[in-house]
């Protein structure tokens, strides 16, 4: 069922196809197609933004539009501290600060 949320968007323009959006994101939403970044699965979204973060080329953005509902048991198969990581990585590009969980 799709609803209006925010998704990643990647501008094609931008990315060099480097795959460092791809290896950020812990739910298997990208993956490289010719050469590009591209969303393959929308289920697989949860658009929280790690894929942004790793970006060098500020390739990645969030966009609200229609799109299917993120779906929920993908993050069964998530390990807590990949989470973390993502987090702590999420939120040093956001805010500038790196956090600390130790
Ligand atoms: S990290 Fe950025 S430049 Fe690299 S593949 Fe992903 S979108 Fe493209």
């Amino acid at each position: 069922m799709k609803k209006c949320r925010l998704i990643v968007s990647v501008d094609l323009s931008r990315c060099v196809g480097c795959g460092r959006c791809v290896k950020a994101c812990l739910t298997g939403a990208l993956a490289l197609v010719n050469g590009k970044a591209k969303l393959v699965d929308e289920k697989r979204c949860d658009g929280f933004g790690s894929c942004i973060a790793a970006c060098p080329h500020n390739a990645i953005s969030l966009t609200l539009r229609e799109a299917e509902e993120f779906d929920w048991s993908i993050l069964l198969n998530v390990k807590l501290s990949d989470w973390i990581e993502k987090f702590r990585l999420t939120s040093r590009k956001i805010t500038g600060y790196t956090l600390s969980f130790d």
